[in-house]
């Protein structure tokens, strides 16, 4: 039975700004990633502290938000089957130290912080991201 699903990925500004957007997407096609809505753009930093409400309580919180607000990003829709999950499989840990080889964080990510992708944990956020993002 197929479960197309739509997640939201994004190209931040560490990866931005190192000219890797073009790469990373070539990556997502690669997996069978439709890149169904994409847009360059810098947020402010609420908007930023909005985005990642989630993590308000952890200690990384504002270099977060000051982070992914720094410079140009670029948000897309990524679409195919169990979207989500894959995206993630894809993007690898959280820590480019220990994501698996293969992964776009273990090839691109430059620490912790500097991880070049954000992608959406689960359907509900996938869908609470994309909204974000893509009101229309
Ligand atoms: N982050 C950080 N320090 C930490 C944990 C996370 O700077 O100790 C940043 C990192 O860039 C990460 C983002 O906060 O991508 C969101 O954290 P989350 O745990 O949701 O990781 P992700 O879902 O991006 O793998
Ligand atoms: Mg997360």
């Amino acid at each position: 039975m197929s479960n197309i699903e739509q997640t939201l990925s994004i190209i931040k500004p560490d990866a931005v700004e190192r000219n890797l957007e073009n790469e990373i997407k070539q990556m997502f096609k690669d997996n069978g990633f439709q890149l169904v809505k994409e847009k360059k753009i810098q947020i402010e930093k609420s908007e930023a502290e909005s985005f990642y409400k989630v993590h308000e309580t952890k200690p990384f919180y504002n270099d977060l938000c000051a982070y992914l607000s720094s410079g140009p990003i670029v948000v897309m829709v990524l679409e195919k089957e169990n979207a989500v999950i894959g995206n993630r499989e894809l993007m690898g840990a959280t820590n480019p130290n220990d994501a698996e080889v293969g992964t776009i964080r273990k090839k691109y990510g430059i620490s912790i912080d500097k991880n070049s992708v954000h992608g959406s944990d689960s359907i509900e956020n996938a869908k609470i991201e994309i909204n974000f993002f893509f009101k229309d």
